[in-house]
């Protein structure tokens, strides 16, 4: 925790009222330790307090990304054209192929790029479950908040031919989890213990015991991947979790597409939430993203996520605009067809804002800690220039429409978690990689010594790669998710 007080002086701050309207406010925002003690004009600095200029800025809370698997960033760039069932075997698969200080330095990358984009919280779905001490130490280094949630996941007993291992609760699988609970929170506080779960394919009396386990070990958040469809199935996850009793306030269900009525319903009634990924779920035919459907009515329950940053930007603001405008032309479209055009536009910026800041608190029981600017909160804090080139004119008129749909992380000046900067002057900060015994080496590495050690670690991962047959590989996955193979079609009737 940091021991002085910062003064953001001067800013355009964005609060929310009660109703998650928010109104920007010419303020001063104080910060003692990790709190924000004060939000209001002309504050005077407590003695040996750091007094930062915010002339021209806009003060943000810090971005809450609800999904999104940190590891992967030796993997980023392979996805671009990929769907599903290209993803599994060439990113999913080969965290088998990683080795410890991989792992540390993938997670570092990850948590990293998340802090230069603006998320200061990210509930990490941590699928890959090799020596979770390297993922936290990284996660810890980074400086970010973050649920990490621990995920029995099916190992790669060999990859030619693949054969998977679905011994997800094996006994190191569980006195690992033992240990992590043990020992959380971690990073002074920062980093919570979260569980994530894909592994409906147990037995009813499994899941169960496994769940009251996991709650009994002081376990907050529960997250698990929900794609209704061919290729995860066409189970009804929350029907089946409401069926065992376990549909409650602590599950986060990431995508929860293509839901039924009644899936939409108990979301509402057990106070479960969603995280949409946009990104993913638009490129991946997981179907529309489902927090601004009108049919479904969800959106107060719902949040976003980045999910893989191997495929697309970890920016929330590009998941919020890529949402807003994808929900705009799906309401648009029945007008255009029927020769007419809608009286209003569909779903606003502040909307979309709020999915990644506020909505996404309260998907992790947060939202008295984070999401927003308000005295008592943690100073997780973003300064964007309203004076960049993108930003100018927007930003003095509407700072929200601003930030949803003109800036990008080159106008994010300053990042603080917990009143500690992690971005200062459009730079990362420098993180502490420990004493050698997770990194490979030890001390203070600024950004672009980290990129180089990704950039290496990259062309690694590539050589034991460049010998599999992902061909095979692929096939394999449909055997093992039991895909139906005559629903993998070349097109159906209406499409070219
Ligand atoms: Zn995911």
């Amino acid at each position: 925790m940091p021991s002085t007080s910062k003064l953001l002086r001067g800013g355009t701050v964005l609060t929310h009222d009660a109703d998650d309207h928010v109104h920007p406010i010419k303020a001063d925002i104080l910060i003692q330790g990790n709190i924000i003690s004060k939000i209001e004009k002309g504050i005077i600095p407590p003695e040996g307090a750091e007094v930062i200029d915010c002339t021209d800025k806009i003060l943000s809370p810090g971005f809450v990304d609800t999904h999104h698997h940190l590891w992967q960033t030796l993997l980023k760039g392979r996805h671009a054209n990929h769907l599903l069932l290209d993803y599994m075997p060439t990113g999913n698969f080969t965290s088998s192929l990683h080795s410890p200080a991989d792992i540390f330095w993938g997670q570092l990358g990850g948590a990293m790029e998340c802090l230069d984009v603006g998320t200061t919280t990210v509930v990490d779905f941590a699928h890959i479950n090799y020596s979770p001490e390297h993922t936290i130490a990284a996660t810890i280094a980074s400086g970010i908040r973050s649920v990490f949630c621990y995920c029995p996941t099916p190992r790669i007993d060999s990859w030619n031919p693949l054969v998977m291992n679905h011994d997800l609760l094996a006994g190191w699988v569980m006195s690992s989890l033992e240990r992590l609970a043990a020992a959380s929170p971690f990073g002074d506080g920062r980093i919570e213990l979260g569980f994530a779960f894909d592994g409906f394919f147990l037995p009813k009396e499994t899941v169960i015991s496994l769940f009251q386990k996991v709650k009994a070990l002081g376990i907050r958040v529960i997250t698990t991947h929900v794609v209704r469809g061919v290729v995860f199935g066409q189970d009804s996850i929350p029907e089946l979790l409401k069926s065992y009793g376990l549909l409650d306030s602590s599950i986060l269900f990431a995508h929860f597409s293509n839901p039924s009525p009644n899936c939409a319903k108990l979301l509402l009634e057990s106070n479960s939430h969603a995280s949409c990924t946009p990104s993913t779920e638009l490129q991946m035919a997981m179907g529309y993203p489902v927090a601004f459907d009108p049919a479904l009515r969800i959106q107060r329950n719902c949040s976003l996520g980045a999910d893989c940053h191997s495929n697309n930007s970890a920016s929330l603001v590009s998941e919020m605009r890529l949402l807003l405008q994808n929900a705009r032309a799906v309401f648009n479209q029945p007008f255009v067809d029927a020769g007419n055009v809608p009286r209003k536009v569909n779903r606003t910026a502040e909307e979309a804002f709020n999915l990644g800041t506020i909505n996404g608190a309260r998907a992790i029981g947060m939202h008295d800690k984070i999401g927003s600017l308000a005295v008592g909160k943690y100073a997780d804090i973003l300064v964007f220039d309203a004076l960049s080139s993108s930003m100018v004119c927007a930003a003095q008129h509407d700072p929200v429409a601003a930030l949803v749909l003109h800036s990008s992380p080159a106008d994010l000046e300053m990042v603080m978690v917990g009143g500690e900067v992690r971005k200062r002057d459009w730079m990362l900060e420098a993180v502490d990689v420990g004493k050698g015994e997770w990194a490979g080496r030890e001390g203070m590495v600024g950004w672009r010594e980290v990129a180089r050690e990704l950039v290496g670690r990259r062309e690694e991962l590539e050589r034991k790669v460049s010998g599999l047959d992902f061909g095979e590989a692929e096939r394999a996955a449909i055997r093992e998710f039991g895909v139906e193979v005559g629903r993998i079609v070349e097109g159906v009737v209406g499409s070219s």
